[in-house]
C-alpha cells in the first residue's frame, strides 16, 4: 500500500477524516469500556444519551469551523504567513512538524487555561466539568458555545504560527486519539502512569483534572504533553480513591442535568453569577492534595 498516497487521500479530506477518526476510537473505547468495566449497562447507556445530546448543537458548528481553519491553514502556506516563516530553514521538516507540533501543544495548553481562567470562558467550559461520572462520552460533553471559541482559538495559532495543513492534521489525529484516551474510565498502574505521565497526558493526569474542586480542577491543563503543567506549576496527581468527579458548584445530580446543551445559556444572568466566581489560582489555592 502507497502510505504517501493514503495519507494525501485523507489531508484531501481533513474534515472526514477527523470525524471518522473521532467517531472510530470513541466507539471502539466506550465498547472496551463496556466490556472490561460497566457494572450496568442500563446506566452507562443513560451516561452516555444525555452526553450525546451535546452532539446535535455542536456538530454543525465543528464542521464548518473545521472547514474554515483548513482553507485558512491553506492560505497561510500559499502567503508564507506566521511566526514560523521568520526561523531559518522554515521548510525543514524538524521545524515543519517536529517543532511546529510541540507549539501547538504549548498553545492548546493555554487555551484549556483560559477556559478555566477567563469567567466568560470558564461559563462554556464548566459544562464539561459537570459530568459526575467520567468516561468516553464525557469527551462529547461541550457546550456548542465551547466548539466555537475552540474552534475560533485554533484559527488564532494558525493565524500566528503559520501552521501547515499537515502538520494540523498530524497534530488533530494525535489530539483527537489523546483526548479520547484521557477521557476513558481506565486508570494506569502507578509505575507506568509515572513514567509516561513524565511527558505526556494519562488518563490519571486527566481524572485528576475532573476532580469536583480545586485545586484539582485548575490542574492538568495539558492536552498531549504534561510538560507544560510542570513548567507552569499547574502538574498534581490524585490517586483514584481521593478523586470525585463532578463541579463542587454542581454536584447535585438534578443541577447537572439542567445543564442541557440548548438551555445551558451561560449569559449574565441565566444563573446566578456566584456560580461562575472562580479565582485564578493564587499562591493561597496552590495545590495542596498530597501526590499518589
Ligand atoms: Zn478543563
Amino acid at each position: 500500500m502507497d502510505l504517501a498516497a493514503v495519507f494525501a487521500f485523507l489531508i484531501e479530506h481533513p474534515s472526514t477524516t477527523q470525524l471518522a477518526l473521532f467517531a472510530i476510537i470513541m466507539i471502539s473505547m466506550w465498547s472496551i469500556e463496556h466490556a472490561v468495566l460497566a457494572k450496568s449497562l442500563r446506566a452507562k447507556w443513560r451516561h452516555t444519551l444525555f452526553n450525546a445530546l451535546f452532539i446535535a448543537p455542536a456538530l454543525p458548528i465543528q464542521i464548518v469551523m473545521m472547514m474554515l481553519c483548513a482553507a485558512l491553514a491553506h492560505w497561510v502556506e500559499e502567503h508564507h504567513w506566521g511566526v514560523v516563516q521568520l526561523l531559518p530553514n522554515a521548510d525543514n521538516p524538524f521545524i515543519r512538524y517536529g517543532v511546529m507540533f510541540v507549539v501547538l501543544d504549548f498553545l492548546d495548553y493555554l487555551y484549556h487555561f483560559s477556559m478555566h481562567q477567563v469567567p466568560g470562558f470558564w461559563r462554556f467550559h464548566l459544562v464539561h466539568h459537570t459530568d459526575e461520572a467520567l468516561d468516553v462520552s464525557t469527551t462529547v460533553r461541550e457546550h456548542p458555545g465551547e466548539t466555537l471559541i475552540r474552534n475560533a482559538f485554533l484559527m488564532l495559532w494558525v493565524l500566528l504560527t503559520g501552521a501547515s495543513l499537515e502538520v494540523l492534521f498530524l497534530r488533530q489525529a494525535v489530539e483527537t486519539a489523546v483526548n479520547i484516551l484521557s477521557h476513558t474510565s481506565f486508570r494506569l498502574p502507578p509505575r507506568p502512569a509515572r513514567i509516561l505521565g513524565w511527558l505526556f497526558i494519562t488518563p490519571n493526569l486527566h481524572q485528576t483534572h475532573h476532580h469536583f474542586e480545586r485545586p484539582a480542577t485548575n490542574c492538568n491543563f495539558g492536552d498531549v504533553f504534561s510538560i507544560w503543567d510542570r513548567l507552569f506549576g499547574t502538574f498534581l496527581e490524585l490517586a483514584a480513591e481521593d478523586t470525585v468527579y463532578g463541579l463542587d458548584t454542581h454536584m447535585a445530580a438534578e443541577q447537572a442535568r439542567t445543564i442541557w446543551p440548548w438551555n445551558v445559556a451561560p449569559l449574565p444572568g441565566a444563573v446566578p453569577s456566584s456560580l461562575f466566581d472562580r479565582v485564578l489560582i493564587t499562591s493561597e489555592t496552590a495545590p495542596t492534595v498530597p501526590s499518589a
